[in-house]
């Protein structure tokens, strides 16, 4: 059954379950909008609210899944970590990358996902790329950079090159990835060097995991030369504000293909809803709530 918007608000009552997600700050986040369209879609009896948890209150709000029978909770920046000590079982993915960014709440037990990886591969196969059997440019080595880099080793790149500008950080990140995936053949290189250009210019799929080009910083230079780019690439940026980041404007310019940010937020976020609610999640629904969110809020959206 599926409710408009506003009907399913005057649905809840006394049997509302509640689902959320903790960060610190949590006030820009777009999950609520994107959760709360796809629970009406879905004629789901829940709601999904933004709590802002401050660090020093993380085991509290993780235990207050249990205290107020949550469904669970998505978890964002800073907590993904900080979470992981207080839940009973961790998936591969999250005990891999050390964090989590969904607990699912199932018959008293806590257990830790993370859907980030496998939420950029979805994005990427919607526009009918993958990344079995293709040489990777992953720029950036942070949070982001890890889950993704997780993934596309383990659905089978051919080769993965970190392109950091703190190069100490790409080679932790390879080194890091070379436990965890056996076998990957990974490199490590400085963003503004030559090893950095042949990586780029070389790789078939291009990834920049840094906040280059987020708002309210949007006008500046890409991440790298867009002469490194190129047609016959896949360009994909996880920044998802604006969508269109002066990166991704470079890479069309230059003949390649692109993939923003948009669509790694929609299918984590739809991953955590089918792990809690064992249902397909609406994925056209959130979609439309999200980009209506993001053009609605920010003058970069
Ligand atoms: P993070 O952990 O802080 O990592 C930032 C990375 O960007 C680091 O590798 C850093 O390099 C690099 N960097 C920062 N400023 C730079 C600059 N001026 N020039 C070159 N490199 C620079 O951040 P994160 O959590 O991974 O997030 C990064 C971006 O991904 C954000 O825009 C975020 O919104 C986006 N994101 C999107 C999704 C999604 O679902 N679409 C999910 C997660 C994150 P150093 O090591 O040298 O400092």
């Amino acid at each position: 059954m599926s409710l408009p918007l506003q009907a399913w608000a005057e649905a809840l009552d006394g049997t509302t379950r509640v689902a959320g997600v903790i960060g610190w700050p949590v006030r820009h986040s777009l999950s609520p909008p994107m959760q709360n369209a796809a629970l009406a879609a879905l004629g789901l009896n829940w709601v999904y609210v933004p709590f802002a948890v401050a660090p020093e209150q993380v085991g509290a709000a993780v235990a207050a899944i249990r205290a107020f029978d949550l469904v669970g909770l998505n978890v964002t920046i800073p907590h993904k970590p900080a979470v992981v000590p207080y839940l009973d079982e961790l998936s591969p993915e999250a005990e891999a990358l050390g964090g989590a960014n969904t607990i699912v709440h199932r018959e008293g037990r806590l257990l830790g996902y993370s859907t980030d990886g496998e939420g950029f591969l979805r994005s990427l196969r919607e526009i009918g790329e993958e990344a079995s059997g293709r040489r990777i440019a992953l720029i950036g080595a942070g949070g982001s950079a890890r889950a993704v880099a997780l993934a596309l080793c383990r659905a089978g790149a051919t080769s993965l090159t970190v392109v950091n500008r703190t190069v100490a950080k790409a080679e932790a990140l390879a080194e890091s990835l070379a436990q965890l995936v056996p076998g990957a053949t990974l490199a490590a290189v400085g963003l503004e060097t030559p090893a950095a250009q042949e990586a780029v210019t070389g790789a078939e799929v291009v990834v920049d995991s840094t906040a280059v080009g987020m708002y309210p910083h949007h006008e500046v230079d890409p991440v790298v030369p867009a002469a490194w780019l190129h047609p016959g690439q896949v360009v994909c940026d996880l920044t998802y504000n604006p969508r269109q980041t002066v990166l991704l404007q470079a890479a069309r310019q230059q003949g390649a293909r692109t993939l923003d940010g948009t669509g790694m937020l929609i299918h984590q976020g739809a991953l955590a809803l089918e792990l809690w609610s064992g249902q397909t999640a609406p994925v056209g629904v959130m979609r439309e709530a999200l980009l209506a969110a993001l053009a609605n809020r920010t003058p970069g959206g």
